[in-house]
């Protein structure tokens, strides 16, 4: 394989030189393949997409992670579903009060596979004594447990196969349940740009969930293409979207970050006109 060529998009492509195919395996729920490219370190995709680039992937963890957890304040205890490549377990487990970090992957091999090759990714997130990772569906996990969260990350796939589930209104009225009072919801929506029809879609069902509030947040990861990725951002705490950036501050940022700062979290939430058109807000 001389590119990796991505079939996300019905119209657009976007192809990585590949200088070298490391693993490849269908693992029984996706197509896995891990390779190293020219100009984006290591890659994993899974069904055609790329899911994560050692290049890259920090624009993308940080904000999914540290967004949420800053505008709670006081998060101890945490809730992943997905993130099977263990980089939003590494960055919720920067905040020294978070006591407990669930992961709910359905894959057991995007984990093994992703520590093997891309250490780098988890950085040792899957040994820590506060993390507990579970294997199974997300949205029946959210169904079916009776613990209670801060904060939920959604770091799932697109919706198609296995994470499809993760992208209904169901799904997210069980994820609404399992938060503490205050909690907050993040997840992958999408590409905007190039699919706004996900974004529209997601936001309805999270405001069909029953959120006081439902909102979205931008960050730029290259290896994602076509502009901005839209993050949800769901909470019954109004009060949760806007946060200054003083206070952002005074609640302590992680050392050692690349993308995130107070202020990056704030700009966020400033969506440009043609994203408020389509979707209302
Ligand atoms: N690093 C990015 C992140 O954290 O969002 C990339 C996506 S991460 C690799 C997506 C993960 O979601 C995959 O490991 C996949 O196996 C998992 N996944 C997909 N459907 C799922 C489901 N129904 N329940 C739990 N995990 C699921």
């Amino acid at each position: 394989m001389d590119w990796f060529e991505e079939t996300l998009h019905q119209g657009w492509r976007q192809a990585i030189r590949v200088e070298r195919v490391l693993f490849r395996e269908q693992t029984g729920h996706q197509d896995l393949v891990i390779f190293d490219s020219r100009d984006w370190g290591r890659v994993l995709a899974l069904d055609g997409v790329v899911q994560t680039t050692t290049g890259d992937e920090f624009c993308y963890h940080e904000m999914l992670v540290h967004v949420p957890l800053l505008a709670h304040g006081a998060a101890r205890e945490v809730l992943i579903i997905g993130g099977g490549d263990g980089g939003c377990l590494r960055e919720v487990l920067r905040h020294a009060g978070v006591i407990r970090v669930t992961q709910v992957e359905i894959d057991p091999a995007v984990i093994e596979l992703s520590r093997h090759w891309l250490p780098t990714l988890s950085d040792g997130a899957f040994d820590d004594p506060r993390a507990r990772v579970v294997i199974a569906d997300g949205a029946r996990f959210a169904a079916e447990t009776r613990e209670r969260f801060a904060v939920a990350i959604i770091a799932s796939t697109h919706p198609q196969g296995p994470g499809a589930v993760l992208f209904t209104a169901p799904f997210y009225q069980d994820v609404r349940r399992l938060l503490n009072p205050g909690g907050i919801m993040v997840s992958q929506c999408g590409n905007p740009a190039i699919r706004p029809d996900e974004l529209v879609e997601t936001q309805a069902a999270q405001a069909a969930a029953g959120f006081a509030l439902v909102d979205y947040y931008l960050t730029v990861v290259p290896t994602y293409i076509g502009g901005a990725m839209a993050l949800g951002f769901a909470t019954d705490a109004p009060g949760r979207r806007a946060i200054s950036v003083r206070e952002l501050e005074a609640r302590g940022v992680p050392a050692g970050l690349r993308y995130y700062t107070p202020e990056m979290h704030v700009a966020a939430f400033a969506h440009p006109r043609w994203i408020i058109e389509r979707v209302g807000h």
